[in-house]
């Protein structure tokens, strides 16, 4: 059966781990800062700091950003649950606001008309690949004194255009942390993995000190030897601990083949965009279903990367329930799945006043499918897939 997503894993990419698994470090090695230093090249952003998966890497963004107890972290119900529950790892309240119809991803006008004014973080969700509203979005942040965090997740390699200019995801203006996450769904793969860029260097040292038990190693930066004078020799063992920190790093095999991938990202973003114009094209008539779209800010520059393919279909007008149409695709080799179950409506999140506030969120939920979209699939599987949505009409 042809799943959803899968990685697309070459022998250039095996070979890199397995040099990695012959060499002196298999964690904390030279690996990591290469993987570091090419992922920022590639974005354009100042720091890249690669943590253990995607939602380290939001836990990591709320740490460097300071957000505690009494904060109020904005994002959208529409995306994985890791989103919001960084937020709540420290200690945050999770505030959920409903979506933009095409997009998918933050109403920047109704965060505006209901902007809370103890909001530390908004985490603005780049859903199926589609970009938040950033322009927007980062000039209310900043008129409030609050972080925006990107979770980019799902549009790694992809490009905005703001004005004249174009900017690489991870590298967009305005936004103070991006978050990426690596794992095999995802457009690119360490297995397990997470990324945070940011054009700041104090929230880049930040980020590495939370992401390594807060240990600093910097003797520039010691600050606490004095207190006991019987600590006051340093050398080369010293460490101070600065912050309740976590081991949330990346080890060199993931690095390595980190590296690897990055180097064919550009071809993996424009096969899932070729595939999501050959849908497209084939679906556009279809009755009771509706194609993914692109909203009216995004700039003729801009370049999407595109994680998912969520189809709306009218599941009564079809005649055949989520389930039913689930199942008829299996039997027909394709596999699907659902992108989201809206966050703010679980039984963690959903206390009365919070549920049912997405209507938008909700509607499309409703009539959600991700139809299979990954590098790999070759064209006969392609027509497959279209024949076997067709075949749904008869
Ligand atoms: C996958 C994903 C995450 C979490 O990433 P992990 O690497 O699985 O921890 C967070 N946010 C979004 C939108 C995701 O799709």
């Amino acid at each position: 059966m042809i799943p959803y997503g899968k990685q697309s894993i070459s022998e250039e990419d095996i070979r890199a781990v397995v040099e990695v698994l012959r060499s002196d470090f298999l964690t904390c090695g030279p690996k990591v800062e290469e993987f570091e230093s090419a992922f920022a090249a590639y974005c354009g952003a100042k720091h890249a700091v690669s943590c253990s998966n995607g939602t380290a890497a939001l836990h990591l963004a709320m740490l460097a950003g300071g957000v505690t107890e009494g904060d109020v972290v904005v994002t959208s119900p529409l995306t994985f649950l890791a989103s919001a529950n960084a937020g709540r790892y420290v200690g945050a309240e999770i505030e959920f606001r409903d979506v933009e119809v095409t997009s998918l991803t933050l109403d920047a006008d109704l965060l505006e008309s209901n902007w809370n004014p103890n909001t530390k973080a908004v985490v603005a969700v780049d859903f199926a690949g589609h970009p938040a509203d950033l322009e927007r979005l980062s000039e209310l942040c900043n008129n409030n004194g609050a972080l925006l965090i990107e979770d980019a997740s799902h549009s790694v390699g992809g490009a905005i255009q703001f004005e004249d200019e174009v900017f690489k995801i991870g590298a967009v203006p305005g936004v103070d942390m991006t978050t990426f996450s690596f794992h095999p769904v995802k457009t690119m793969t360490t297995g397990e993995g997470g990324m945070v860029t940011t054009d700041s260097d104090i929230l880049a040292d930040r980020l590495k000190l939370f992401r390594n038990h807060g240990m600093e190693r910097r003797q520039t930066e010691f600050r606490a030897f004095g207190i006991d004078n019987n600590l006051l020799e340093i050398g080369p063992w010293s460490y101070e601990m600065h912050a309740l920190g976590f081991n949330y790093r990346l080890t060199d095999m993931q690095c390595a083949l980190g590296i690897s991938q990055l180097s064919r990202l550009d071809s993996f973003v424009s096969r899932r965009r070729c595939i999501w114009e050959t849908y497209n094209e084939a679906f556009q008539d279809l009755p009771h279903l509706r194609c993914p779209g692109v909203s009216s800010w995004v700039k003729p520059g801009s370049l999407l990367s595109w994680h998912l393919y969520p189809v709306r279909i009218d599941f009564e007008g079809l005649g055949r329930s989520r389930p039913e149409v689930m199942g008829k695709l299996r039997s027909l080799g394709v596999g699907t799945q659902v992108h989201y179950i809206p966050v703010s409506s679980q039984p963690y999140y959903g206390d009365g006043n919070k549920r049912g506030l997405s209507p938008v969120a909700a509607d499309f939920y409703h009539e959600a499918l991700s139809l299979p979209l990954f590098p790999g699939l070759t064209d006969e599987e392609i027509e497959l897939v279209i024949g076997a949505i067709k075949r749904l009409h008869e």
